[in-house]
């Protein structure tokens, strides 16, 4: 993670800066999710109920979920296909991502290592950029895919990886022949919104499905009079002090 920091900040150049808090969890996770193309993950809802006591204390922009699905004694049970990182999810509006930490604890994947892997941040990099490039998208920026490298001609090498793809990549610096592409560096105004963002929020249950649609509206219509009711009065406050003055 501190080389994530670091990679974070001299790879855009210092448009985007990055701290982290480590969270050790020994609480079990009871059940996992599963999806054909990438198999076993974890998903929001498998932690919901772990992480939230941490997202009420902490505005988080980001959540890196670390995990270690199987070991060498279990590999059968849980099969380890060729991920290691999953992203592009999220969980009320803060990214999402899945690090899968390797079965045996002498892999270099995420170990310096001059000779074998200069660049063991690459996954967590690679993740959370998914989530810009999701960003980009939903702001309306046009940029590349993350995963497109190859159209561009860069090459995914044994020691640095993709390194130099997400250089070029923050900072809008892939050649085309109609100029320069990548992420345009407005994406890194745009945080996450917060709790804190909403003056009148009204919680909502994610994973819950509406059981009676009728229902569920008429809760939420409630809910937006008694806020508008709130306005109301407190502009009607507002509205005397200024008279008092
Ligand atoms: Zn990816």
């Amino acid at each position: 993670m501190s080389r994530f920091q670091t990679a974070c900040k001299e790879l855009s150049n210092g448009k985007m800066t990055a701290t982290y808090d480590f969270i050790t969890i020994d609480e079990p996770i009871t059940s996992l999710s599963y999806d054909t193309e990438n198999g076993y993950f974890v998903d929001p809802k498998n932690i919901e109920n772990i992480i939230k006591p941490y997202l009420e204390k902490e505005d988080y922009d980001h959540i890196f979920v670390c995990v270690r699905l199987g070991d060498n004694e279990h590999q059968n049970d849980i099969p380890v296909y060729d991920w290691i990182g999953l992203g592009g999810m999220d969980y009320l509006g803060i990214g999402f991502s899945n690090i899968r930490l390797p079965n045996s604890s002498r892999s270099y994947t995420y170990k310096y290592n001059a000779g074998i892997n200069t660049f063991p941040e690459e996954v967590f990099l690679h993740e959370f950029l998914h989530s810009l490039e999701r960003n980009a998208e939903e702001y309306g920026y046009e940029r590349p895919a993350l995963h497109s490298y190859a159209d561009y001609g860069y090459e995914d090498k044994k020691i640095v990886g993709l390194k130099q793809w997400y250089q070029d990549y923050m900072n809008c610096q892939i050649k085309t022949d109609n100029g320069y592409i990548g992420l345009n560096s407005e994406i890194y105004k745009y945080k996450p919104n917060h709790s804190d963002n909403f003056q009148f929020s009204y919680k909502m249950d994610e994973f819950k499905e509406p059981e009676n649609i009728i229902e569920e509206v008429r809760m939420m219509i409630k809910k937006a009079v008694e806020n508008a009711n709130h306005i109301i009065l407190k502009k009607e406050n507002q509205n005397s002090e200024s008279n008092g003055i």
